[in-house]
């Protein structure tokens, strides 16, 4: 045993928080009754750690905050100390690059569909290590995505643990060797990945992402992304596109927190541009890179 900056006694291994414990991983449970189980009465963040660095930390909390509020959920704890939590949780993984997640779900409560008055929420946080020079040579070669038909209710914009048509969508990307399955609503238009943002790249060069205003997820990635292009004096171009323009765009890439932007080099078997990795695409992960290194630092 050894006792984490916070005061915790730790055992060694794998440690995870659990409603105000750090326990072994192996012993982190939630009740059998929790609302997170029996209904994905729950929203959640992914968080990167690169460098043992937070990465775009503070937008994740804040939209954490928007998801809970839309569901008639307050914070669990304070930005700040939720913050402490994933560092500590971070720390006792000696956690150098990898992902923390966070989920709150509305509690414990006799299994009822109506929400409780008064729940206690739960609060989990996870740390899993990932190996940056597999992202690495992923973002080197380029992924494939397949499409798959838009399944998903009307609140994409809530980040909910019911993640059933993301999980099947994303099953069948991995059954046709491909990394990421996009959705294309009734009208032939693409909304999202299923853990992504899509983007492509129009015929003058600029990238084309789908408005926040058509039910998606924020992605923080695509917020911090779009910010740094407005820095660097380009505009993206916050737009439905179709699935005919992906297939005919110059370059395609999707955004993300766990893989930042990742260049797309095939949608449904057919190369993008001429299959190789285009300069928008390489620019748009420096930018990113750069001003969500800015970011963490803070
Ligand atoms: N869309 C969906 C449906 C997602 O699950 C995610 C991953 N959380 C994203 C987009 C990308 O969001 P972020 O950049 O915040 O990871």
């Amino acid at each position: 045993m050894s006792i984490s900056r916070a005061g915790h006694r730790l055992p060694p291994g794998r440690i995870s928080y659990v409603d105000g414990r750090y326990v072994r991983h192996a012993d982190a449970h939630v009740h059998v009754e929790d609302r997170g189980l029996q209904f994905a009465d729950s929203v959640y963040e992914v968080i990167a750690v690169s460098d043992e660095n937070l990465v775009d930390a503070a937008p994740h909390l804040a939209r954490l905050e928007r998801s809970l509020s839309s569901i008639g959920m307050r914070m669990p704890a304070s930005p700040a100390a939720l913050t402490a939590i994933l560092k500590e949780v971070a720390r006792c993984n000696r956690l150098r690059n990898g992902l923390l997640y966070l989920q709150v779900s509305r509690g414990t409560a006799p299994r009822d569909h109506a929400a409780p008055d008064n729940p206690t929420p739960t609060l989990i946080v996870t740390a899993r290590r990932m190996d940056p020079s597999q992202m690495a040579a992923r973002r080197a070669k380029g992924v494939a995505v397949i499409t798959v038909p838009e399944t998903r209710w009307a609140r994409c914009d809530i980040k909910s643990t019911g993640l059933l048509p993301n999980v099947l969508a994303k099953t069948e990307a991995r059954k046709q060797g491909a990394y990421e399955a996009w959705f294309v609503d009734e009208d032939g238009f693409v909304t999202e990945g299923s853990s992504t943002n899509a983007w492509i790249v129009g015929s003058d060069g600029a990238p084309i992402t789908r408005s926040l205003h058509d039910n998606i997820l924020a992605g923080i990635t695509r917020g911090v992304l779009i910010q740094a292009m407005s820095d660097a004096g380009i505009a993206a171009e916050e737009r439905a596109f179709s699935l005919e323009d992906a297939y005919g765009a110059r370059e395609a890439f999707i955004t993300s927190a766990t893989g930042g932007v990742l260049p797309v080099i095939q949608i449904d078997g057919k190369r993008v541009g001429d299959g190789s990795i285009g300069p928008v695409t390489r620019n748009m992960h420096t930018l990113y890179q750069a001003l969500s290194l800015k970011i963490s630092m803070l």
